[in-house]
């Protein structure tokens, strides 16, 4: 059949996680609650219409509750997303201004509440933080829930599902996600979200495949169409022809076959094929994750991102607290590594109690991660604290994000210096003579690094930033999404340049950025001489697949070649005709 006869489409969002899968979509209905009307309510029936709307709190309260204890464990950072919108459900924001206006303007509970959770909407529209609008998000989905109690509408009861489903949403809320039953649902894509969205974080947990940030897919696709969601490639077909349909079961099987055939030897050192060995290893950005990097052969934990734990929470977490989480992970992956990266909060990870970034017209350039921990030297040097006591139950390393100046890191190391002391005068152990590191993510860093050479012991590139950061492209807007690329000529570049000073002065060069998971990169990063990488769990097999493919005399001499080309898309030609037959699949 052709593309015409059938009407196919293709819709193209933001990958979500990887994966193919194809089938029925299932779409998650809301509608009900969008008609609301405006009613005025007499002075002596206001405090009824008041209680009216707290007892719909209690029920959305209670619900989560609810869902909270049935969440299973293997879920359970879920839930701490699920207890943040608990202590939504008081926030003064939503509670107790939709009660003020209740009973200033003598209206019903459910006019103020969509008159005021529309205002908190317009407050974080003008904001491009992605973070930020992550929490808006959240004050939607709780507000939602009132609103549906308030009305008697339904709930959409994902658990309910009873058939082998893609599901379509304009948002999965935690709540949904966290209800969703693997073996009923195939995938899922949504109009809204982002990578950085709660829900992209779940669906790369589920390890589902899913595409977010598709804007209209609920007005595009009804339920029972057939759609295939190309998680990698972040697009989803609707109505597919046969023929296509045939081509994407063929991938979905190559897909299977090779996650089998990487996952089987993943477990395996990575060597190349002339003997040389690479560590390569998996970020993690909560405890919880560690078993992830284990079950995919991680060599260590290269990047754990502590922010997360600050995220999920209403105050700053205690030193006490924060060594509990360390010690976790530090415990578990004795003796292999763990580079516990200190605070990098605002930039795209706002903090809602640390009150910061809602005034910083652009976040990305402000008072973020070690800007910010230097400006509060008792929050940073708990968190170093904990940091150096968990460090004595196994390898773990310390390490600055965003370090834009040699002054940055001296001031960094002089307050580790103090929490050592202040915990030696307490008498509580803590390991002497921790290895210290700098993200490289900044342009002046990359300039720099002769200079940060002597103040350190290791080196992370951190191609995220790296990219954002010079070649001027905000990581998180998806207009200019079509220029981010961590081959470009400039990155290779001045990878090569921190490579070759850290060689020069004995500094560890770790890469833990995108770039490092990606196994298209692997050819020009074996070149550079990168030999410890860090990524997504679930890259650590594909990486160390295509490692022991390659030899490093080759890429040497390949490099040379890579550096002489003026264009990304040179760049990616060399690859491709040099190495294609040996790489997955096309990018
Ligand atoms: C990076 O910038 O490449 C990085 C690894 O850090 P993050 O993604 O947490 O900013
Ligand atoms: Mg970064």
């Amino acid at each position: 059949m052709s593309a015409a006869a059938t009407g196919e489409r293709i819709l193209t969002g933001i990958s979500g996680s990887p994966g193919i899968c194809i089938g029925k979509a299932y779409i998650v209905d809301r509608e009900g609650v969008n008609v609301i009307e405006k009613y005025y309510i007499r002075k002596e029936k206001l405090p009824d219409e008041i209680r009216r709307f707290k007892a719909a709190v209690k029920t959305g309260k209670d619900d989560l509750a609810a869902i909270i204890k049935s969440t299973p464990a293997e879920l359970r950072h879920h839930v701490d997303i699920l207890e943040t919108h608990m202590a939504l459900y008081k926030d003064k924001m939503l509670y107790g201004r939709t009660i003020e206006t209740i009973e200033r303007e003598m209206v019903n509970a459910e006019w103020a509440l969509k008159k005021v959770s529309s205002e908190v909407k317009m407050m974080f529209q003008n904001i491009s933080d992605p973070y930020i609008k992550g929490r808006a998000t959240d004050i939607a989905h709780v507000s939602d829930r009132i609103m549906r109690n308030l009305v008697g509408a339904g709930e959409f009861d994902i658990a309910a599902i009873d058939k082998r489903v893609i599901l379509v949403a304009h948002d999965l809320s935690p709540a949904d996600t966290s209800k969703i039953k693997l073996e009923r649902v195939k995938g899922f894509v949504t109009d809204l979200g982002g990578k950085t969205s709660h829900t992209g974080i779940i669906a790369r947990t589920l390890g589902i495949p899913s595409v977010l940030g598709l804007d209209n897919a609920t007005s595009q696709i009804k339920s029972d169409d057939l759609i295939i969601v190309d998680g990698r490639a972040g697009i989803v077909v609707v109505h597919p022809t046969d023929k296509t349909i045939a081509l994407y079961e063929d991938r979905l099987q190559q897909y299977e076959e090779y996650k089998a055939v990487i996952t089987r030897s993943s477990q395996l050192p990575a060597i190349t094929a002339d003997g040389i060995q690479l560590q390569v290893m998996g970020n993690i950005e909560l405890p919880e994750e560690v078993v992830s990097v284990m079950d995919h052969g991680g060599d260590g934990i290269g990047l754990f991102r502590t922010e997360f734990l600050y995220l999920r929470r209403t105050s700053f977490p205690s030193q006490e607290e924060l060594y509990e989480q360390y010690k976790e992970v530090v415990e578990l992956m004795a003796p292999k590594p763990v580079v516990i990266r200190t605070l990098d909060i605002n930039g795209d990870k706002a903090l809602s109690y640390a009150n910061n970034s809602d005034d910083e017209v652009n976040p990305a350039l402000g008072l973020r991660a070690i800007r910010f921990c230097l400006k509060k030297p008792n929050v940073f040097k708990d968190q170093l604290k904990a940091i150096l006591r968990a460090a004595l139950h196994g390898n773990a390393k310390i390490m600055f994000p965003m370090i834009s100046s040699v002054e940055e890191v001296v001031e960094a190391k002089r307050l580790l210096e103090i929490s050592a002391e202040e915990l030696d005068k307490e008498g509580i152990p803590f390991r002497k003579g921790i290895k210290i590191g700098i993200m490289i993510e900044v342009p002046s860093a990359v300039i720099m690094a002769d200079v940060l050479a002597k103040e350190v012991d290791f080196f992370s590139i951190g191609t995220n930033d790296l990219v954002q950061y010079s070649l001027a492209i905000d990581r998180g807007n998806r207009k200019v999404a079509y220029l981010y690329n961590t081959l470009h000529p400039a990155v290779i570049r001045m990878v090569k340049h921190v490579v070759d000073v850290g060689t020069e002065q004995g500094v560890n060069v770790l890469m833990c950025g995108e770039m490092a998971g990606d196994p298209y990169n692997m050819p020009v990063l074996l070149g550079l001489g990168m030999n410890e990488l860090s990524m997504v769990p679930q890259s650590i097999p594909g990486i160390k697949d295509i490692v022991k493919k390659l030899k490093t005399e080759d890429s040497k001499l390949f490099l040379l070649e890579v550096l002489k080309q003026g264009t990304t898309s040179d760049v990616l030609n060399l690859i491709q005709n040099t190495y294609g037959n040996l790489l997955p699949e096309k990018k």
